[in-house]
């Protein structure tokens, strides 16, 4: 994709900081880090979302979070560590090329406290379950 931000430092036609790459992955420093080491790891080939990404790309990606976010865990001696990827506007997608982040965590740091819960019924579940096999 020519406008991609992503596909462009993929291409190399803008500076990144690469950590790794390979023949379908690569990954390098946010630009805007959350916290030291914070990473992401993406397909080279332009997907938007998670729906589009096939399966081998997929895998691919999610098997390079485990080693960078290992590396990137370690390297600054976090206590914690998420991988999260957002999907639309809806869900703080910006860059429309799908990627994951690698976001290491430490105790009281101030992204995302623990989350606001709600609560569900036993009919309400069973109600949005069936909804949700039909889809499969
Ligand atoms: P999103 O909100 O789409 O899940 O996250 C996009 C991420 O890409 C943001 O964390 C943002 O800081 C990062 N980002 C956007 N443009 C660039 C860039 O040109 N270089 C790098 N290294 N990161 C970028
Ligand atoms: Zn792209």
């Amino acid at each position: 994709m020519s406008g991609c931000i992503f596909c462009k430092i993929i291409r190399g036609e803008i500076p990144s900081h690469r950590i790794y790459e390979d023949d379908l992955v690569l990954s390098f420093l946010d630009a805007n880090p959350i916290n030291p080491g914070h990473s992401l790891v993406m397909p080279k080939k332009h997907y938007t979302t998670i729906f589009e990404t096939p399966q081998e790309e997929l895998h691919a990606c999610i098997s390079v979070c485990r080693k960078v976010g290992e590396a990137v865990y370690r390297a600054v001696g976090a206590s914690g560590l998420n991988v999260l990827q957002n999907n639309f506007r809806s869900a703080c997608q910006f860059v429309d090329h799908i990627h994951f982040h690698i976001i290491p965590r430490r105790d009281g740091d101030s992204f995302l406290a623990p989350w606001l819960r709600g609560s569900a019924t036993a009919a309400e579940m069973e109600e949005i379950l069936k909804k949700l096999k039909a889809e499969l």
